[in-house]
């Protein structure tokens, strides 16, 4: 593995100039070298943040001005909003949309998911690198093995790598990754002045994770999709979303309270939230997003266990009357 580089200073060399790393909130090697995996597999230059929430603050605040507004996708992950909406002091506006159509006119940033996280649509990327403004895909959930969204015209790539690419519930980071040098030059610049930067430990943890990253991912995604199948014929799941790629699959149960039982009920899936990690996840996502979903919406990240077993779990669950587990 590369090595671990706490150092928060460099020394300067002999002539007293700073060399290539002098104080850590600038740049450190370990990040550096985090950034330089994950901007290849994107297919740009990467920044790090220290969560997918540091990411976006920093992103919008480096790009925006007071006053302008975001066309920011319609049932996307529900934290952005509350993000975007901590901003609404320094008059960051919001208007949602759906990304599967064209962007509103008049807005000055396109906010797009890649598929949206619990709805699992898909943006039209095409519509929106059409529109005037600069585009930014959310991409946590696609990751870069089923998306590089650079290619398709967009300007932003940003992910929660706290998911599938740090990939093992240990390490909380986000990234940008930038198509433009001069665009990377700014968001660089605006990192190193407010200090959102990512430390060397989880950037440590994430160079060693994106290593087995399309491993990883290929085997979520064929599990993912195995246990949509299955729920797509069982009685008791109404609405399953799969959007045909990805870890990330929701379905809704009749109601609320079936939704309790069933996510209480599990024995090999665990009942948490995150999604992107090795171990598979079930929650309802009522508890954090209210009436922005049925209430019975249950949303499954597929880990890498055996997929029969995580069927058999999830089916016994369906099953359940509400027993307490043993
Ligand atoms: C989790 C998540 C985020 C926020 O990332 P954090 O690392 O939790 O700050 C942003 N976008 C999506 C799609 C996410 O799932």
């Amino acid at each position: 593995m590369e090595p671990l580089d706490r150092s928060t200073i460099w020394p300067y060399d002999e002539q007293g100039e700073p060399g290539e790393f002098s104080y850590q909130r600038f740049g450190s090697p370990t990040v550096a070298a985090a950034e330089a995996a994950l901007g290849e597999l994107d297919g740009g230059t990467a920044l790090l943040f220290p969560s997918g929430a540091g990411a976006t603050t920093a992103l919008v605040l480096s790009l925006l001005a007071p006053g302008d507004t975001i066309a920011l996708v319609g049932g996307g992950y529900y934290g952005t909003g509350l993000t975007l909406a901590a901003l609404a002091p320094w008059r960051i506006r919001v208007v949602e949309f759906d990304q599967t159509g064209p962007p509103p006119d008049g807005v000055q940033l396109v906010w797009l998911e890649a598929p949206s996280n619990p709805y699992l649509t898909m943006p039209d990327l095409e519509a929106a690198v059409a529109h005037p403004a600069p585009v930014v895909v959310d991409s946590t959930v696609a990751t870069p093995i089923n998306l590089r969204p650079l290619e398709h015209g967009a300007d932003f790539v940003l992910h929660s790598a706290t998911k599938y690419l740090a990939g093992h519930d240990d390490a909380l980071l986000g990234a940008v990754i930038c198509r433009d040098a001069a665009a990377t030059r700014e968001l660089l610049t605006f990192r190193s002045r407010t200090g959102i930067v990512a430390a060397p430990d989880p950037a440590w943890l994430l160079l060693r994770s994106l290593k087995t990253l399309e491993l990883r991912v290929r085997r979520q995604g064929e599990t993912a999709a195995f246990l949509a199948e299955r729920l797509r014929a069982h009685p008791a799941a109404e609405t399953v979303r799969y959007p045909g790629l990805g870890g990330l699959l929701s379905f809704d149960v009749a109601d609320a309270e079936t939704a309790r039982t069933v996510e209480t009920s599990t024995r090999a899936i665990v009942n948490a939230t995150s999604l992107g990690g090795v171990t598979t996840f079930i929650e309802s996502r009522r508890r954090w997003e209210g009436d922005r979903v049925p209430p019975g919406l249950l949303r499954v990240s597929a880990g890498l266990e055996d997929a029969e077993t995580l069927w058999a779990d999830l089916e016994q669950a369906l099953a359940s009357r509400g027993a307490p587990r043993d």
